[in-house]
């Protein structure tokens, strides 16, 4: 296959295009580096296969030679990068969701939209399963971004009825692991850096919010398993596992061997209480389930940080000035 990665040297992304290219398969890689950085995918352009194309997929752009799958990474994804650049979040769910699913449609190949839990909103029905419609606010701070994706959702789902696309959707829940950005304002990210900084780690609100944290290994497998089908979704992937922000900062701290203290800090607005999903639908249809534990996954997250003391020095939290 060649498949079209959108966002290809994100976190999420370039571990994607590493598992095709693994797999055999080529990949062109489409990256504006907004929020990935080009050293992600640089050591890549030596591996025969592998293309990258610099260009910004809610603006024309032209992908040659044959396309057998895209895949729609291409998103501010942190709440901190997409509250920052509101317009470019909502521009990637929209006009770059439409590019690239004319790109698909006129190759006749599969494509897969990475969509998002934040579909749900603040959940009112715990844990989530994908008939769940979620509760979103149209006009808080979030929406730029949970709108975008239920509008890219929708926009999928029209072009699968009215013009035949083989299109899909996944709803991706919190990932983490090597190459998330060490400012990108996550709370994995945050924690690790902050701990092995010997730095307060920053709870927001009293820390008793929720979310279910899956390592990128089995979200990656999960994205491939996608591809492999001609199935529309949506699918949740992610790890039911559920975790207090306080237990994740203690998990942190213990693995590290820190006694930093909490900082607490305000809850951000429309802070999700609760997150967990549901992953029956992903397991029966896809034959996905995630594998590695929350301890394992953060140890090789810890590790991957602490061998790079000055990607954590690192000042600027975007690559494109706000
Ligand atoms: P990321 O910021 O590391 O990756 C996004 C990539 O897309 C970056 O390389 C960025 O430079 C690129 N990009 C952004 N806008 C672009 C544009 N207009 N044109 C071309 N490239 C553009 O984030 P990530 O965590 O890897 O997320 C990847 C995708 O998965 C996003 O769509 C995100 O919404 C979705 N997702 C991620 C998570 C998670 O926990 N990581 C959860 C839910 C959904
Ligand atoms: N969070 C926190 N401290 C931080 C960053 C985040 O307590 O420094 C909390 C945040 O309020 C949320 C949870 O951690 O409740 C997950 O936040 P993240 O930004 O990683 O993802 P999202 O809110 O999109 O799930």
């Amino acid at each position: 296959m060649r498949v079209v990665v959108a966002g290809g040297s994100g976190f999420l992304g370039s571990h994607l295009c590493e598992a095709l290219l693994r797999r055999g398969d080529s990949v062109c890689c489409l990256d504006d580096f907004s929020s990935g950085p080009a050293a992600n995918t640089d050591p890549l352009l030596r591996t025969s296969g592998f293309e990258r194309l610099p260009c910004d997929v809610t603006a024309p752009f032209q992908v040659t030679g044959d396309v057998d799958a895209v895949v729609h990474l291409a998103s501010p994804a942190s709440p901190y990068d997409y509250q920052r650049h509101p317009l470019r979040t909502l521009a990637a769910g929209s006009r770059g969701t439409e590019n690239l699913l004319e790109l698909a449609l006129r190759h006749r190949a599969r494509f897969v939209l990475a969509s998002t839990s934040e579909v749900y909103g603040d959940p009112q029905v715990h844990p989530q399963d994908e008939d769940y419609w979620g509760h979103v606010s149209p006009v808080g701070p979030r929406s730029v971004y949970d709108e975008a994706k239920r509008f890219a959702e929708a926009l999928t789902m029209a072009y699968r009825r009215a013009e035949g696309a083989d299109a899909g959707i996944v709803r991706i829940f919190n990932t983490y692991g090597p190459r998330m950005r060490a400012h990108d304002g996550r709370v994995v990210s945050t924690f690790v850096r902050q701990a092995l900084a010997g730095e307060p780690l920053t709870v927001f609100g009293d820390g008793s919010q929720t979310r279910s944290f899956c390592y990128v290994d089995d979200l990656v497998d999960g994205l491939v398993a996608m591809l492999g089908t001609d199935l529309p979704g949506p699918f949740n992937l992610g790890n039911p596992s559920e975790r207090t922000v306080l237990e994740l900062a203690d998990l942190v701290r213990r693995i590290i061997g820190s006694d930093a203290e909490l900082r607490h800090l305000p809850l951000p607005v429309d802070d999700p209480v609760r997150r967990r999903p549901v992953i029956a639908r992903a397991r029966a249809a896809l034959g996905w389930t995630p594998r590695v534990p929350l301890e394992v996954g953060l140890r090789r997250t810890v590790g991957w940080f602490a061998a790079r003391p000055d990607e954590a020095g690192r000042e600027g939290a975007w690559f494109l000035p706000a």
